[in-house]
C-alpha cells in the first residue's frame, strides 16, 4: 500500500495495468496498491487526464480478480448493510476523515475545480461504489476507510493470493508495453 508522493510507473507496470484495464492505462501518476507478487492492484491517475477530462476516482482497482470480487458483493444485499454501518456515528465520522484524505492525496496532483469536494464511491456519507473505496482502502492501508476495509474483509479476493494472468511482470526490467 502507498499513499503519495509515489515513484513514477515503469514502462513493465503500465504494461500490466493495461492489460489488466484491457486498454491503454491514461494518466497513472503511480502504483498505490500491488499483489503480493508485485503487480498493480490500485492505480493511482491524475485528477486531470491527458485530455482534459476530470477524473476523481484517485485510486482506481485494476486487477480483474479484485474488480470482479466486488462486482460479486455489490450484487448481494451487502451495499445496504455496509450502508448501515453509517449509522454508528465513529464509524461515520472515520469515513468522513477518509473523504477528506483521499482528497488531500489527490490534491498533490493538482486542484480540479471540476471534481473539488467529490471524492469518490459515495463518501463522504453515501455507499455507492465498492470498488472505488476498496482501491482506497488498499492504497491507504487498514484503518483509513472503515467501509472499504470492510467490503475487503467480506471479499473472496486477497490480494496476498496472487491470482494474475502474469506474475510479477511488473517487476521484470524490458517489459514491453501490451497495448
Ligand atoms: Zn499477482
Amino acid at each position: 500500500m502507498s499513499t503519495p508522493p509515489f515513484p513514477a510507473p515503469t514502462t513493465a507496470e503500465l504494461a500490466v495495468v493495461s492489460a489488466q484495464l484491457g486498454r491503454p492505462a491514461r494518466g497513472v501518476v503511480g502504483i498505490a496498491a500491488r499483489c503480493v507478487c508485485g503487480n498493480p492492484t490500485v492505480v493511482a491517475t491524475s485528477p486531470r487526464l491527458p485530455d482534459g477530462t476530470p477524473f476523481p476516482t484517485f485510486y482506481y482497482l485494476t486487477h480483474p480478480a479484485a474488480t470482479a470480487a466486488m462486482s460479486t458483493l455489490e450484487a448481494t444485499q451487502v451495499m445496504p448493510e455496509l450502508a448501515a454501518l453509517l449509522d454508528d456515528d465513529e464509524v461515520a465520522a472515520a469515513y468522513r476523515a477518509a473523504h477528506e484524505s483521499y482528497l488531500g492525496d489527490r490534491a498533490r496532483f493538482g486542484e480540479v475545480p471540476e471534481i473539488e469536494g467529490v471524492s469518490a464511491g459515495g463518501m463522504p456519507t453515501r455507499v455507492k461504489c465498492l470498488h472505488a473505496l476498496a482501491g482506497h482502502a488498499l492504497a491507504a492501508g487498514s484503518g483509513v476507510n472503515p467501509i472499504g476495509d470492510e467490503a475487503l474483509a467480506r471479499s473472496s479476493w486477497s490480494p496476498l493470493i496472487c491470482r494474475c494472468d502474469d506474475p510479477g511482470a511488473a517487476l521484470r526490467e524490458s517489459g514491453e508495453p501490451a497495448a
